[in-house]
């Protein structure tokens, strides 16, 4: 298996998949473990690991890619909304080392996993300042 890696054994057939769509840039199939139904990933042709190292033209491709499938899901399936969801790096929930975009459609409210509220403004003001200051090299 090329780069010892599934999702490029998906891209290249070798191991079988819920295949929906494909162009020059991307391969797009069916989560094998939804978190609802119609839950897709878009990866890159390309191997990279995540969004840091991915290639500024493959980035547009897929990204395009993204939103044009998940427009399409959207009408399939009939739902009212949808989250795309990209991990980066273990600590991120990343589990499998290529970069994936994760489209799941929302058919009723429920919340995410995150939790708000873990900055004073005093801390926002200060990360902000930090920020801009690495932002503008
Ligand atoms: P992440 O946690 O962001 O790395 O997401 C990886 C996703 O890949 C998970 O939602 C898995 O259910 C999914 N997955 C892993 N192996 C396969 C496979 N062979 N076919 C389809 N989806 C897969």
């Amino acid at each position: 298996m090329k780069n010892n890696c599934v999702f490029c054994a998906i891209t290249d057939g070798e191991i079988p998949s819920f295949r929906i769509y494909e162009d020059e840039f991307v391969t797009a199939f069916l989560d094998i473990n939804p978190f609802e139904k119609g839950h897709v990933l878009v990866v890159p042709r390309h191997h990279c690991q995540g969004i840091a190292d991915v290639p500024e033209d493959i980035l547009h491709g897929t990204v395009s890619a993204v939103r044009r499938i998940a427009v399409k899901i959207v009408e399939a399936t009939g739902a009212k909304g949808f989250n795309i969801l990209q991990n980066n790096g273990e600590v991120a929930g990343q589990s499998v080392m290529h970069l994936h975009f994760h489209i799941v459609p929302r058919y009723s409210a429920c919340p995410l996993g995150f939790v708000n509220g873990k900055a004073s403004k005093e801390e926002l003001a200060e990360l902000a300042e930090k920020l801009t200051e690495v932002l503008s090299k």
